[in-house]
């Protein structure tokens, strides 16, 4: 993908601090991070969500997950971080290149990962349920 930033630093066509590279992802830190140490992993193989991703691919990337989540854990954080993938402009990708965030978390972090609650009203949530099943 030519006009892909994501594509341009797996092919070292522009810097990236790299964290870890195997034969399938890579990881390198977030370049405005939400907390100092934020990385990203993100897929050799372009693909836009976490749906078009191949299996493969996503295992190898949530096994890097760990990986990284481990060494920030052991380098300078403390054990608790949050990971955060952003799939479709809606949920907020800015970059159509799958990546999973690995954020950092600190005590009195200024990084808010909240959300307000809603509430089902009578069968609602069954209905739901029915739903998705039937594309599972
Ligand atoms: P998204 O909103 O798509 O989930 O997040 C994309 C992330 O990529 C953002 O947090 C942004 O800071 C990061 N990013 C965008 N361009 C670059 C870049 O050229 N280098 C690095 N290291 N990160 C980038
Ligand atoms: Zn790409």
């Amino acid at each position: 993908m030519e006009d892909c930033v994501f594509c341009k630093i797996i092919g070292g066509k522009i810097p990236s601090a790299k964290i870890y590279e195997d034969e399938k992802v890579i990881s390198f830190l977030d370049i405005m991070p939400a907390n100092k140490g934020h990385c990203l992993v993100v897929p050799k193989i372009h693909a836009q969500t976490l749906v078009e991703m191949g299996d493969e691919d996503l295992s190898a990337a949530i096994k890097a997950t760990k990986k990284v989540a481990r060494a920030l854990s052991l380098s300078f954080g403390n054990g608790s971080f949050n990971i955060v993938m952003n799939n479709g402009k809606e949920a907020g990708q800015l970059v159509n290149h799958a990546h999973i965030h690995l954020i950092p978390r600190f005590q009195k972090d200024r990084l808010r990962i909240k959300w307000s609650h809603l509430k089902y009203e009578g069968d609602e949530i069954k209905d739901y349920a029915e739903k998705i099943k039937k594309f599972i």
